[in-house]
């Protein structure tokens, strides 16, 4: 079989890390199944999607890394979701309905009144033939409703159960009843096409053949499983994955603003962390930090998708971009440091990937190692005898052992009331990256300088 996938968002909004792990557990099984990843624009709702949405989106999958091999926009598609409406229309699946949106609301409550659930009553299907077209001819503009096969709920009567089922790849074997729901409206009274609709004829048309998206669509995968038998088609298997949830227990949503891609790239997290967080939250796989998209592919696959959900927070995804760095050789950074403005040598990469959480801290150790800076002096005593004995360059990191040492033995202080100081005088910080391979970067003339108390 040809694997072939989608991320379908819609354009209304900008991705979040909740959106990030739909795109990146379908772009993780069609890498590891040599198949293809689609971007699908789910753009019907001309309302509510922007040019300016779709380019975020595009941006944002670019600087994650989440290449796609093609591209559709569902608003090109109108005429074609409208050719297949109508043939739906004719086979009787579709039925013009008329009620407003007060009316139906009134009959809801008079069902939940008598203890009914407020299924819609399919009420339009009593309008004759005659009675639609003399509607239609009024300049009447009805919603369309799909007909789901085999419910029978009627006034009165609770609905049969009607089980639609299918193996998910996530869930398992899953049973829906469809008696339960109301015949989804396809097709709005302005006449745009609703997303239940437009997705499965684009999932027949691209030939999907792995629908892999959040649990919160298992409901509408029932009904979809009927617009595709519908349509003559197979249904393509469905994976549905646990969802990421808040700290508030809830799942993450678009207001979550700051959870945005565009908020963690501008925090300066890695994609690589985003993307492992997103993807290994809610596995049995350990959330870790690869080095790549790859390596990621051969470790996860949608079995290890659990089905508790993933609880997202941001001060681990911060942890793990740490972890991640510590990892990164200098290749691999240095043109994202160079995109930070930040012209960083492999020796200071070394020196200090150990002592940042994200790559802009990097800032601080440039700062640190190319000066101007104030240092601190805590023991101008000590530090201008460490001054004095400071040895000729070239340094390396075998310097700082030999030089401190030094200044012990002339001055007979040792530990931390030697060390510290001399981090102070150097860096003016508590705290850094390891003084031996610091040293030799910051050199003998700011070295001399800074201990003497001048700012260099
Ligand atoms: N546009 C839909 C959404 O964002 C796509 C769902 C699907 O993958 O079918 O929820």
């Amino acid at each position: 079989m040809t694997v072939s996938v989608r991320f379908a968002p819609s354009p209304t909004g900008r991705l979040h890390i909740g959106n990030i792990r739909t795109a990146v557990l379908n772009w993780l099984f069609a890498r590891r199944n040599g198949g293809s990843f689609m971007l699908r624009l789910d753009d019907t709702d001309l309302s509510r999607s922007t040019a300016a949405f779709a380019n975020a989106i595009r941006e944002d999958l670019t600087w994650l890394g989440l290449v796609w091999d093609r591209e559709a926009r569902q608003s090109d598609r109108l005429a074609r979701y409208e050719e297949v409406a109508k043939a739906l229309k004719h086979a009787g699946r579709l039925y013009a309905c008329f009620e407003t949106e007060d009316e139906l609301e009134r009959r809801r409550a008079r069902q939940r009144t008598r203890g009914l659930p407020p299924i819609y009553d399919r009420a339009a299907l009593k309008l004759t033939a005659a009675e639609v077209q003399q509607r239609l001819a009024a300049g009447e503009k009805p919603h369309w409703r799909f007909f789901l096969q085999n419910t029978e709920p009627s006034r009165g009567l609770a609905p049969q159960p009607t089980l639609v089922t299918w193996h998910d790849v996530v869930r398992g074997e899953q049973t829906v009843d469809i008696g339960s729901l109301s015949d989804p409206v396809l097709i709005r009274a302005d006449g745009t096409p609703l997303y239940t609709f437009t997705s499965v004829i684009d999932d027949v048309d691209f030939a999907i053949s792995h629908i892999i998206r959040g649990e919160d669509h298992v409901t509408n995968s029932a009904v979809q499983i009927q617009l595709f038998e519908a349509l003559g088609a197979e249904p393509p298997k469905f994976a549905h994955h646990s969802l990421l949830i808040g700290a508030d227990g809830h799942a993450l949503s678009k207001r979550a603003g700051d959870l945005s891609i565009k908020g963690l790239r501008d925090d300066g997290l890695e994609p690589l962390a985003v993307l492992c967080h997103a993807a290994l939250l809610g596995t049995s796989e350990a959330v870790a930090p690869y080095t790549s998209l790859d390596e990621l592919a051969q470790r996860l696959d949608l079995s290890k998708v659990s089905r508790a959900p993933g609880r997202f927070d941001i001060a681990e995804l911060r942890a793990l971009n740490a972890k991640l760095l510590h990892m990164l050789p200098h290749e691999a950074v240095a043109g994202h440091l160079a995109t930070l403005g930040l012209q960083v040598s492999a020796e200071l990469w070394e020196a200090v990937r150990g002592n940042i959480t994200t790559l802009g801290e990097v800032r601080t150790w440039l700062e640190v190692v190319n000066g101007p800076l104030t240092p601190r002096i805590e023991d101008a005593k000590l530090c201008a005898t460490a001054a004095g004995l400071l040895p000729p360059e070239p340094w390396n990191a075998e310097t700082w052992g030999a030089w401190t040492t030094a200044v012990r033995d002339a001055t007979g202080i040792k530990g931390r009331a030697l060390f510290h100081p001399l981090r102070l005088a150097l860096t003016a910080r508590e705290a850094g990256p390891e003084l031996r391979a610091l040293l030799p970067l910051i050199g003998r003339s700011r070295a001399e300088a800074r201990l003497n108390g001048r700012p260099a």
